[in-house]
């Protein structure tokens, strides 16, 4: 009995052994036929029906009947801006850089190029170049420039000697907002978009005269015109911000329907009152204080949220100054500034999971909160409005579709032997790169999707699903929901797991 079992066996083992040696030969004809057989496939499939452009999306499970206070950030989560603000603060860190750090006057000459950076690259402060890595810290080829001008992979390799980045050298200390000590930088928020694009265009001009120049001194000049440009900016939008601000009629509906549902709301923001005033009083009205039952401003976030000791003060709207008063309680009405997220919590009673806070940064707005104080996080990304377009293109997603499965035919052919077979794989391989460049260049003829680096997640998008719940481009999306919708995120595919249509 035993004797046959292991006949038996050891049979299943030839035969296994026999069908392992056979699939290492493909002849060039079964190569070829299974290439035409895996596009017939391919056309006959449905495309994926398109994505909603105002979707909410789960990174984890929310159920809004749990939330019980909203908090909002102001910058890109409730005010978006118009690409007039990309230009406004290039050309204020041009002039800066100009007038008080005594810039050649050509640069005057540069004009802002949009759509050259996206959020979410690296800046290398040392080398003085851009580039994109991906969630495993590896760096996009094709995407890593000085100036305006692309590295070749042998430049890349010569600078950096690896293709993965080290995390001491990416991260430093990421808890560091300006992130001063670090090699590199990280263009988290919307905001530094235009301040790369001055970096670039300074950095190529210099390349191009051969001016000599350091990178370091050329980043931290940039980085303070940029900052005392946002000091003008905050003057400046006040006074048209209609020219700046992306009206939203449902902002206003938006907060009602949350005080409806007998909601706390508060806001945290960086920004100075005046700015803020008339920004609400555009997107929301006159009344728009009253939605709130906590206004906090100039919050110094990351710090707001990190720091263990700062009093929260009071602003007087009618005298522009600032109280010395202590703050007992927090007033509905009250304009406050600074302060601790420990305060806030204190003095509200509000616990963790009850609240739901929306920012943009992924970092200053949703990191600390989600670590350190267990509150529940949304992110609004308006980037996600363009990537959701192409995503929705035909050709998109003919060309996704195939690439997967043209890589699945190569996985699964790859080991033949001889010159011929040799010949198609190499064509497939081709092909494939051509796919993979064709869909990145669609969402940034640079630097391709902020969400992904080919197939694998950027880093800007690994941070961003580990620090928010949901995410969407607008926060008024969530009108599309009601104030009981639980988010589910979908169940993900593992490496180790079957595919299953159903999964
Ligand atoms: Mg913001």
């Amino acid at each position: 009995m035993l004797s046959r079992t292991l006949t038996s066996f050891r049979n299943v083992i030839v035969k296994k052994t026999i069908h392992f040696k056979q699939t290492r030969h493909h002849s060039v004809e079964s190569l070829m036929e299974k290439y035409s057989l895996q596009k017939s496939i391919c056309q006959s499939k449905k495309l994926p029906k398109d994505v909603n452009a105002e979707g909410v999306f789960a990174c984890n499970e929310l159920d809004l009947k749990e939330v019980n206070i909203y908090g909002f950030d102001y910058d890109y989560t409730l005010a978006l801006y118009k690409p007039t603000m990309d230009y406004l603060l290039y050309n204020l860190g041009r002039q800066i850089l100009i007038e008080q750090y005594k810039y050649p006057k050509e640069i005057s000459r540069l004009d802002y190029i949009p759509d050259f950076a996206i959020r979410g690259l690296h800046y290398d402060i040392k080398k003085g170049v851009l580039l994109k890595l991906d969630s495993f810290l590896q760096i996009q080829f094709g995407s890593v420039y000085r100036g305006l001008t692309p590295l070749t992979d042998d430049e890349v390799l010569r600078l950096y000697r690896n293709r993965i980045m080290p995390i001491a050298y990416v991260e430093g200390n990421i808890k560091d907002n300006r992130q001063t000590s670090n090699t590199m930088i990280q263009l988290a928020d919307l905001f530094s978009v235009p301040e790369i694009g001055l970096l670039c265009n300074v950095t190529d001009y210099f390349e191009k005269n051969h001016v000599d120049y350091h990178p370091e001194i050329l980043f931290r000049d940039v980085r303070a015109s940029l900052i005392d440009a946002h000091l003008v900016m905050h003057k400046i939008v006040p006074e048209n911000v209609a020219h700046y601000l992306e009206p939203n009629k449902n902002l206003r509906l938006f907060l009602e329907r949350l005080k409806n549902a007998n909601k706390r709301l508060f806001l945290v923001t960086n920004s100075p009152y005046k700015f803020v005033n008339k920004g609400m009083d555009f997107l929301v009205g006159p009344d728009w204080k009253t939605f709130f039952d906590v206004i906090i401003v100039q919050a110094r976030k990351p710090r707001f949220f990190t720091d263990k000791s700062r009093p929260i003060r009071i602003y007087d709207e009618r005298s522009g100054n600032h109280i010395w008063d202590r703050v007992t309680k927090l007033e509905k009405g009250v304009i406050y500034y600074e302060g601790t997220v420990k305060q806030l919590q204190e003095l509200t009673n509000w616990r963790g999971h009850q609240v739901l806070y929306f920012g943009d940064h992924p970092y200053s707005d949703l990191a600390d909160v989600t670590l350190e104080h267990g509150w529940r996080t949304g992110a609004i990304i308006p980037e996600l409005k363009h990537e959701i377009k192409t995503l929705n293109n035909t050709e998109f997603k003919e060309n996704a579709n195939w690439l997967q499965m043209l890589t699945q035919i190569i996985e699964d052919h790859q080991d033949c032997e001889g010159e011929d077979e040799e010949r198609i794989l190499q064509n497939w391989l081709d092909e494939r790169d051509d796919l993979r460049y064709k869909i990145k260049i669609v969402f940034n003829a640079q630097f391709g999707s902020v969400f992904r680096t080919y197939h694998n997640p950027s880093y800007f998008s690994r941070r961003l699903f580990r620090f928010a719940d949901i995410y969407t481009s607008n926060i008024t999306n969530l009108m599309n929901y009601s104030v009981n919708h639980t988010f589910y995120p979908r169940r993900g595919v593992m490496p180790h797991e079957y595919i299953s249509y159903f999964v």
